[in-house]
């Protein structure tokens, strides 16, 4: 595996590479969901190249940037092991030289859910991606289902900026317990990790509901708070029901359109989020620019 750090040695890997490049952004500390995302681009594509780089541009002020796990030489060793042809590890002077002032502004996708707690945050994420996109030039690019606003996000800006790529979603890689991987899984306790699987579990209550004939997002997401209420421990920040393209309020009842139940709660200090989708969203999965 091929490791670069500057803008001008990833462009000469990538003019030898043709076309044909499946890529796969993280801010590293990977675990088996990264590993997913990377072996579907393995499946689909002649070579890989992966990111690691933690984006300060879609921290807030109080968020997590300063302690994020930086685990290199262990990531280092799994992108070994799965085949990865070429890790992109750039410093952030590499990405925002001095001067830097172009940012791109996600539109109506960004506000509700995450957005409306983490100002900012998508239009990090938005300039990140933008910026790797024109730097690694992948023909496919992979982004985990786990994260369905920043994925829908992403696909409303491939779909308007007219990324010459397609955007795929892979589905959520879980524990065997039902608890969405995640790098901050690593700052819950042991007894916050015991806890931590209610929020699926919670999430999974109201798809029982759904497939029963359950249609009225308030009765979803009641089912939702209830179930989570079983585990005192979380304090949750959101619980919503949205339309799983436009994130913009669903029909009530639900009609054909998928839908999404996204939540975010707190253990002690940490913040995890989760999500299921209603109906069918393949059409959502593979967004060509
Ligand atoms: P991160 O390093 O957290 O920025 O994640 C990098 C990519 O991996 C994003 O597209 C995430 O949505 C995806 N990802 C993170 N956790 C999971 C998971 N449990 N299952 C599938 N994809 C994931």
């Amino acid at each position: 595996m091929r490791i670069v750090r500057t803008r001008t040695e990833l462009a000469d890997w990538r003019l030898g590479v043709g076309d044909s490049l499946g890529f796969v952004p993280t801010m590293g500390h990977l675990h088996d969901g990264h590993l997913a995302l990377i072996q579907a681009a393995r499946a689909e594509n002649r070579h890989v190249a992966v990111s690691i780089f933690v984006n300060p541009t879609q921290f807030g002020a109080n968020e997590d940037l300063a302690s994020y796990p930086r685990t290199l030489a262990a990531d280092r060793a799994k992108l070994e092991a799965s085949g990865c042809d070429l890790l992109f590890l750039p410093e952030p002077a590499t990405m925002y030289p001095p001067g830097f002032a172009t940012f791109v502004e996600p539109g109506a996708e960004a506000a509700s859910l995450c957005g409306q707690f983490r100002p900012g945050h998508f239009r990090g994420v938005c300039t990140v991606v933008a910026l790797l996109f024109h730097l690694v030039r992948p023909d496919h690019a992979y982004f985990g289902a786990k994260d369905w606003q920043q994925a829908m996000v992403l696909r409303r800006m491939v779909l308007d900026l007219a990324f010459p790529l397609t955007l795929i979603v892979h589905p959520t890689v879980r524990e065997a317990d039902g608890l969405a991987m995640s790098s901050r899984n690593h700052y819950l306790s042991p007894e916050e990790r015991r806890q931590a699987p209610a929020l699926q579990q919670a999430l999974a209550a109201a798809v029982t509901a759904y497939a029963a004939g359950e249609r009225h997002p308030a009765a979803l997401i009641e089912t939702v708070r209830r179930t989570l209420a079983t585990e005192p421990a979380f304090r949750p920040q959101y619980v919503e029901l949205r339309d799983a393209e436009t994130l913009a309020a669903p029909d009530n009842p639900l009609g054909e359109r998928p839908a999404v139940l996204a939540a975010a709660a707190y253990l002690g200090s940490t913040r995890l989020i989760d999500n299921v989708l209603l109906g069918d969203a393949h059409h959502l999965l593979q967004t060509r620019g």
